[in-house]
């Protein structure tokens, strides 16, 4: 295994990439990622797991490791998973980071993407009333963009701006890759180029059906997405 500093959180946390495997042509490619919700902690602590399974060695994991090449990223969003509400670790959903447009080369004034949580605040985790915190951040899950290559700075910052100030600026677009946790993991993504993703959420209880109580230990969300078009250079996806 090799550790690896893929980037680093607004606030200057390393994301780590964990590489079991080199990214060989002749092996199924795995990247799986875990916490891009901070609040969602299970599934850093399953990847752990997992890691410290591959790096025992034996029989089964070298049997596992010739056909499969493994890459992790832990913890995607360490601002959100090391939020502090009164002084106290307060994990939250968001990643923290005020929206500067000018530092993306807009206008002053240019409007943020819309999963920009300006305030700071959220569902409590008790889901009895709102919590306050006070940093802005961003949900990081929805920073991604079909075009891996999509940079904001890359096109005229009138028409990214004039967009951003349109109600098209709504959930119906991909994301705008703002955050440097998103670009940090969709730069490995591009290195492994994976054939098979996971990006690993730590949801609510659910049970399997209205007739049968028995909880779910684990759900699969599949590819799901419509055809997409950009809305800058009108490509399809
Ligand atoms: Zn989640």
């Amino acid at each position: 295994m090799t550790l690896e500093v893929a980037g680093t959180s607004n606030d200057g946390y390393p994301l780590y990439v964990e590489k079991f495997g080199e990214n060989d042509p002749k092996k199924k490619r795995v990247l799986i990622t875990s916490q891009i919700h901070g609040n969602e902690p299970l599934t850093t602590e399953a990847v752990v797991e997992l890691m410290q399974k591959l790096s025992t060695g034996g029989n089964e994991v070298s049997k596992i490791l010739d056909e499969v090449t493994i890459w992790f990223m832990p913890r995607i969003n360490p601002d959100g998973t090391m939020n502090q509400y009164e002084g106290k670790q307060y994990p939250t959903r968001y990643t923290h980071q005020t929206w500067d447009p000018v530092s993306f080369g807009l206008p002053e004034g240019t409007k943020a993407p819309w999963y920009y949580n300006s305030d700071g605040s959220e569902r409590a985790q008790n889901n009895n009333g709102w919590v306050v915190y006070g940093i802005p951040g961003f949900d990081q899950n929805r920073d991604y963009n079909p075009n891996l290559d999509f940079k904001v700075e890359d096109f005229d910052p009138e028409t990214i701006a004039s967009f951003l100030n349109s109600r098209d600026n709504n959930s119906n677009v991909g994301g705008l890759f703002v955050t440097p946790e998103a670009r940090a993991v969709t730069k490995v993504f591009k290195e492994l180029r994976p054939d098979v993703y996971l990006d690993l959420h730590h949801r609510g209880f659910n049970r399997l059906s209205e007739e049968d109580s028995r909880s779910v230990s684990i759900q699969v969300a599949a590819v799901v997405a419509d055809p997409y078009t950009d809305p800058f250079t009108g490509k399809q996806y």
